[in-house]
């Protein structure tokens, strides 16, 4: 059996998500909770642990165990494989991948230990002037990279470490064929992946004219700057009791802030917060997300990004904005620091008020010209926004009393603004009220319906099933029944295995919809239901062909064509016949 199999058999789905969601029993072997990945005060998010999937009709996030712990706790499929694994005790086959991975870890902690070795005064005067106390110093695990190419490479060397894997690590670099050390006479930080192994360096230099001021590892296979978030081994337990987040831009305003107090600062890697970073804090619980970047242009910048996060709208997020030209690493070396920065955190703007004031910075709101700039500025937001939606409320009313707007003229530019975003994607509400635009999606939805039928069927009976269906319709091409078809036979009609096959499509997140709401009905019942299914959607294919031939109306009216669409109309009308009688 694929262990991925096997894990689904032996882990239960409502057990796993019960450590994180309290669930309620809501019939037929399903539970429902309020949806750990969007805020809500009613449950719509359900778990049905027969079929081992969860859907949450909220936020239309669904998949299986895997899939949950993924997004829950931000992991990659291959660890949250790992975990469940071992949770099942399930042997997993080494994959060379992992193997390469571990020699990587490795590298790097013997690297650091290298450098921890070799601090020295100078590196210690650094930290001193810095104002870091020794105490942070090993709380962040800081070390010295010796100058000159070839100390660690020959420490490496002799602890049997096959240099080209360093070089791998990044810890090393090469050159025209040499190898040599990358960090010289500098300071070194490690940074810790969330589960506290070292993934990489920054190094400052300490020589006055030394460039760059920082080096960083390379990215590597284990080193992704947009998945970490520097300082989270050190911040978790303080995150987690305060619930609340301080993001930074530097390693050096982390350690600042940790020493000041602030145990719940980390910092991101590259310039801007990303959606994987937002989960992390999410996962632990944060509610209030400060964002503390600098107050120059590009700080300003990185903040509005963070802020254009979808996952960020989860969170009650507020800009703290330190005096222009100060860091919080600067701080500490103030008296006055701490009471600057409880400041700055007790005067932080509202995602409203941040917004506002960037789209105003320097425009004259007097002017008609001044007023459409603004607006231009802060539209998208308004645009996006989910129904009532506070910060879209709070944002409008706003714009409404300082440009002096009519509500009635700003509604209209949003609806219009939507309108113009072209086609939107395929909702539940389309789903649900069944009131899809065209015969296209329309036909996607009852395969998507008989697809569902099929795979809440006992597994044993699965395949005379899908016979039954193949039979009596013919599906086209590139179509999603027929893909069914397809991977049905090639998985030996395992429905379980089938399942996993269309969860990875794009409409795999209807399908879950469809599976949560689909219950099967008893044999009698079954044929009777599925024949309608059937006839709707030989009705649907007969549209969607009817709906091209008149498009090729417009080319031109031809006897052949026009014979053609009435044998159609006259196909449709005998299906609609079929599906309405008995009824
Ligand atoms: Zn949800």
């Amino acid at each position: 059996m694929d262990p991925r199999e096997e894990i689904r058999a032996r882990i239960s789905l409502r057990e796993v998500v019960g450590r994180y969601v309290e669930l309620k029993p809501a019939g037929r072997g399903r539970y429902k909770g309020l949806c750990p990945f969007h805020k809500e005060k009613t449950p719509s998010f359900y778990v049905d642990d027969e079929k081992g999937l969860f859907y949450c009709f909220g936020c239309k996030v669904g998949g299986d165990v895997f899939t949950f712990l993924e997004k829950i706790e931000g992991l990659s499929f291959a660890e949250a494989l790992e975990r469940l694994a071992a949770e099942a005790g399930v042997e997993l086959p080494e994959r060379p991948r992992e193997k390469k991975d571990k020699d990587l870890y490795q590298i790097n902690a013997l690297a650091l230990e290298f450098f921890r070795r070799q601090m020295n005064e100078k590196a210690q005067r650094y930290l001193e002037a810095r104002g870091i106390k020794p105490a942070y110093v090993e709380a962040f695990r800081l070390g010295y990279a010796p100058p000159g190419w070839d100390r660690l490479t020959e420490y490496l060397a002799r602890e049997g470490v096959p240099l080209e894997k360093a070089v791998a690590a990044g810890v090393l670099a090469e050159k025209d064929g040499r190898i040599y050390d990358r960090f010289r006479d500098r300071l070194v930080v490690p940074i810790l992946d969330p589960s506290g192994r070292v993934v990489a360096f920054s190094g400052r230099t300490l020589d006055p004219k030394g460039e760059p001021k920082y080096l960083n590892s390379p990215e590597s296979p284990i080193f992704k700057k947009r998945e970490l978030l520097f300082g989270l081994p050190q911040a978790r337990e303080a995150i987690r009791e305060k619930k609340r987040a301080i993001v930074v831009e530097g390693l050096f305003d982390v350690i600042a802030l940790h020493q000041m107090g602030y145990r719940e600062t980390v910092a991101v890697l590259g310039s801007a917060f990303t959606p994987e970073q937002a989960l992390l804090l999410k996962r632990l619980g944060v509610k209030d997300l400060y964002l503390a970047f600098d107050a120059d242009e590009a700080g300003r910048k990185a903040t509005l990004a963070g802020l254009d996060l979808e996952v960020v709208r989860s969170f009650h997020v507020r800009a703290a904005l330190l005096p222009e030209g100060l860091d919080p690493g600067d701080l500490l070396l103030r008296e006055d620091g701490k009471e600057l920065f409880e400041n700055a955190l007790k005067n932080a703007l509202s995602e409203v008020e941040f917004r506002f004031e960037e789209a105003t910075r320097g425009v004259d709101l007097k002017t008609p010209e001044g007023k459409r700039q603004v607006l231009e500025a802060l539209l998208p937001r308004l645009v996006d926004a989910e129904p009532f939606d506070p910060v879209a409320e709070a944002l409008k009313a706003l714009i409404l009393d300082r440009l002096g707007l009519l509500p009635e003229a700003l509604e209209e530019l949003i609806a219009r603004r939507r309108r113009r975003r072209g086609r939107k994607e395929l909702t539940t509400a389309d789903v649900l009220g069944a009131s899809p635009s065209s015969a296209g999606e329309r036909v996607l939805l009852l395969e998507l319906d008989v697809i569902a039928l099929l795979l809440t069927l006992p597994p044993e009976t699965f395949r005379y099933w899908v016979r039954f269906v193949e039979e009596r319709v013919a599906p086209p091409e590139g179509g999603l029944l027929r893909e069914f078809f397809d991977a049905a036979r090639e998985e030996h009609y395992d429905p379980r295995r089938v399942q996993q096959r269309l969860m990875d499509r794009e409409e795999g997140a209807i399908l879950f919809e469809r599976l949560m709401l689909a219950s099967p009905p008893e044999p009698p019942e079954l044929e009777r239901t599925l024949e309608k299914s059937l006839a709707r959607l030989r009705e649907g294919y007969y549209k969607k062909e009817l709906e091209e031939l008149k498009k090729s109306l417009a080319e031109g009216v031809s006897p052949e064509l026009l014979q053609k669409i009435q044998e159609l109309q006259q196909k449709i009308e005998a299906e609609r016949r079929r599906y309405r009688a008995e009824l």
